[in-house]
Formats: C-alpha cells, structure tokens, sequence
C-alpha cells in the first residue's frame, strides 16, 4: 500500500511535520489550467481531495468545516436569502446552504474541472447540490467577480484553496473591500483562513486586511482533524457588531425552527467557537 503525504507544511512553512494517508487505491487524477488534482480512496477517510499536493477534504470530516462554514453565518444573520460562495468547486458549502430557505446561491468558482472532477469520482460531496435550480454557477475568479458585480448578497462565503496559487488573490484586502461592496446592510463574510497553530500568518493578514473595511472583525474556530494541528480559523467580518455575541438561548431557538440535523454544529458549539483561545486571539493585531 502507498502513502500519500501532504506537501502544504513542506515548502514556505517547514515545521518538521507532515501528514500523510494510506491510500487503498487512487481514484482519479487530472490537471487543470490552474491546479493537478487528485482523488485516492483511504481505509479510514473513505475518498480524499488534494489540489497540487493540499488535502481539501475528506469523506470522513467534511462536515466539520461545511456545517461551520455555512451554519454559523446563516443562524447568526438569521434571514440570509442572497448568499454568494467564492470556490468551493468541491460542492460541500453549496449542499449546506441549500438546506436553508434561501432564494439563490451563486458559486463562483475559478476551475470547472474541480466541480466536474467531484461530481464525478466525490458525488457525496455535493449530493445533487449542483442541479438545484436555486443555484448560479459562475465560472470565474472570484475577485473579478466581486469588483465587477452590481448586485448584492446578505452572505458571502469564501471557500478558497490556502493562499498559494489561484487562491492567494482571495485574501487580499482589495478582495475584501469589494466583499464589503457588495454586501447588504448587516450582511457577514466569512472566510477559510488556515489553521492557526502552523499558519499563523493567515490571522495576521487577513485581521489587518480586514478590519479597515467592517466593523467587526474576529475568528471563530472548528476542529477539522484533516487541516491537521488543532483549530482551523474561520473569518468573520461584518458592520453588525451585534451578531458574534448573540446569546445560545437566541442561537437555540433560530436552530431549533430551521429544523435541521447536523453532526458538528450546535447553538452551544456555535457560541463557543467565538470564545478564542488566547494563542490565537494574540494574532489579531
Ligand atoms: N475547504 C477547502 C480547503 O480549504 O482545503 C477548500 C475547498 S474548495 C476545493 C477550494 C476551491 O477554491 C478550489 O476548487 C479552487 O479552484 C477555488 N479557487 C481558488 N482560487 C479561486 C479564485 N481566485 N476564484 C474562485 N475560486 C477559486
């Protein structure tokens, strides 16, 4: 049996550390104009997704990250319609914020060779999410498309590839900026921004990035045991300063009317995902 090994921690950031599968079996594997990506089938984490050598997801622990990524903003904003998704090829946020009474979703996404890729040899991923018919699929970089749309979404989510190769133009400020632009009043973005422990960088630049531009802007946290090295940090920005501190008994009772079963998010996990342990609350600065 082979192994394979993750290459995120062995190029600007060497910590002497790496992660790496055992692997039954290679599904698929194919490059694109922007990325080589890879399929392989794990005894443990059943199917695995690596963009150029970065573990995206697994079968095993994509709730984690999706369920926080989509139910945290969705129940704190509380009547989200409007959401637009940056990347996400992969289809898991897309099928999470299908589950709420939304309008439309438009997904943004740069390679159309990921979604195709997924759909085909990942289908659990996205679980039929890419043939509703409240979802607009844009094939695009996601900061053309902020700087040049005119419309204006009450959610945005940024589900982007760590900030090396295509993804690196999504955590910059002028991305944000036009995040901002085309958010309703009170709206939120929330963004993928690494996992602290390691990348800590990530929190640096996104904070100082961020904060010019809302008037809120934190982290929350969520254990994903494939984005290896403790909490992964999700960004929060939004001008309503009053969402992050909504209380669990409000959280509850907007939970319990959605009416919806999830394996990682829960009103009390979402109130103390934004209670940061102080390693990382230290790098908002
Ligand atoms: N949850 C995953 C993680 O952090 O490991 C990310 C999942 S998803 C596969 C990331 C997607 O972002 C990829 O499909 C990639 O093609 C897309 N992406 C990267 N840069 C982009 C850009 N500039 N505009 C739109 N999509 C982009």
């Amino acid at each position: 049996m082979n192994w394979y090994q993750e290459t995120l921690y062995s190029g600007a950031i060497d910590h002497g550390y790496r992660q790496a599968f055992r692997v039954s079996r290679e599904v698929a594997r194919k490059a694109t104009e922007f990325q080589n990506m890879v399929i392989f089938e794990t005894p443990f984490f059943g199917r695995v997704l690596a963009l150029d050598g970065v573990i995206q997801t697994t079968e095993r622990d994509e709730f984690i990250y999706h369920e926080m990524l989509v139910h945290v903003p969705m129940v704190a904003h509380g009547r989200a319609t409007r959401v637009l998704i940056i990347g996400g090829g992969d289809g898991g946020i897309l099928r999470e914020a299908l589950r709420h009474a939304v309008e439309k979703v438009t997904l943004v996404e740069i390679d159309r060779g990921v979604i195709d890729f997924c759909v085909e040899h990942m289908p659990k991923l996205s679980g039929g999410a890419f043939d509703d018919p409240r979802l607009e699929l844009m094939i695009e970089d996601g900061i053309a498309y902020v700087r040049d749309i005119e419309r204006t979404f009450d959610l945005i989510i940024v589900d982007s590839t760590d900030p090396i190769g295509p993804g690196e133009v999504l955590f910059t400020e002028s991305f944000y900026a036009n995040c901002k632009r085309c958010l309703n009043p009170g709206g939120v973005v929330v963004t993928q921004n690494g996992v602290p422990f390691y990348q800590n960088d990530e929190i640096r630049t996104s904070y100082g990035r961020l904060a010019p531009h809302f008037a809120d802007v934190s982290f929350y946290v969520a254990a994903v045991p494939t984005y290896v090295g403790g909490f992964m940090a999700l960004g929060w920005a939004t001008d309503n300063v009053d969402l992050r501190h909504l209380r669990p008994e409000v959280l509850a009772e907007r939970f319990d009317k959605l009416g919806l079963q999830t394996r990682y998010y829960s009103p009390g996990v979402h109130y103390g995902a934004f209670q940061l342990p102080p390693y990382v609350s230290a790098l908002m600065r």
